[in-house]
Formats: structure tokens, C-alpha cells, sequence
């Protein structure tokens, strides 16, 4: 089976097209060795980073924004999202705060990506 991607690993975004030729896995139109890289997680696990916001409590923001320790898999991604909507932190929150552990038993944890005083 043949997939294509869009490379993201840099602005050159190559066009990659990626398959299995016995137990090795190809992967053509790529200009670098990332490319190759990426292409094989594409097509074995693809993963993500996951950026979103949590709800914050006793700040003068609404909403704070959180990032993942690590990359996610993409087909874990909408669960972790809707786990996240579900949590309401309270300031002050450091940057760097763990929000919460090991997300969907995925071993990333969500952490703060920036500081927020108490009112
Ligand atoms: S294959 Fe290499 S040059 Fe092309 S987009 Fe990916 S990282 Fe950039």
C-alpha cells in the first residue's frame, strides 16, 4: 500500500510517497535524511505534538495554554483533547507545571507553557 505525505519537517514541505517493498520500507521524493525519517514514522506510527488550552481558575485569563512533554500519536490525539477539556487548573501556574500526567496512557505528560500570577 502506497501513502503520500507532505514532509513538515522543514519549509521545503517535499512531497513523499512511502511504501513497503517486503520488510523494508520506502520512501521516495524526500531531499534529506529527516524526510526519510519522517516518512517511516508516517507510515508506522505517526505522532504530533499536541498544543491546546485548559481552563484556568483565580487568573485574569480564561484559558491556559499547555503543550505536550512529548509527541502523541495522532490516532490518540482527539481522546487526549477531550481528557484536557475536562481540567480546570488553578493559578499561579509556572511555566513548565506538569498539567497532567501520562495523558491517555500514552507516557507524555501536558505541561504549562507559561507563567500565570493569581489575581
Ligand atoms: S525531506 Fe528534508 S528537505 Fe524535504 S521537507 Fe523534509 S526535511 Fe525538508
Amino acid at each position: 500500500m502506497k501513502k503520500e505525505f507532505t514532509c513538515i519537517v522543514c519549509p521545503m514541505s517535499c512531497h513523499l510517497t512511502v511504501y513497503n517493498d517486503g520488510d523494508k520500507i520506502v520512501v521516495e521524493g524526500n531531499t534529506c535524511k529527516r524526510g526519510k525519517v519522517f516518512g517511516e514514522n508516517e507510515f508506522t506510527n505517526p505522532k504530533r505534538m499536541l498544543t491546546t488550552t485548559v481552563r484556568i481558575e483565580g487568573s485574569h485569563l480564561k484559558r491556559l495554554a499547555v503543550i505536550s512533554s512529548d509527541e502523541i500519536p495522532k490516532n490518540k490525539m482527539f481522546e487526549c483533547v477531550n481528557e484536557l477539556y475536562k481540567v480546570t487548573v488553578k493559578a499561579p501556574i509556572s511555566r513548565g507545571n506538569i498539567i497532567f500526567h501520562n495523558i491517555c496512557s500514552t507516557g507524555v505528560d501536558i505541561i504549562a507553557s507559561r507563567s500565570v500570577k493569581k489575581l
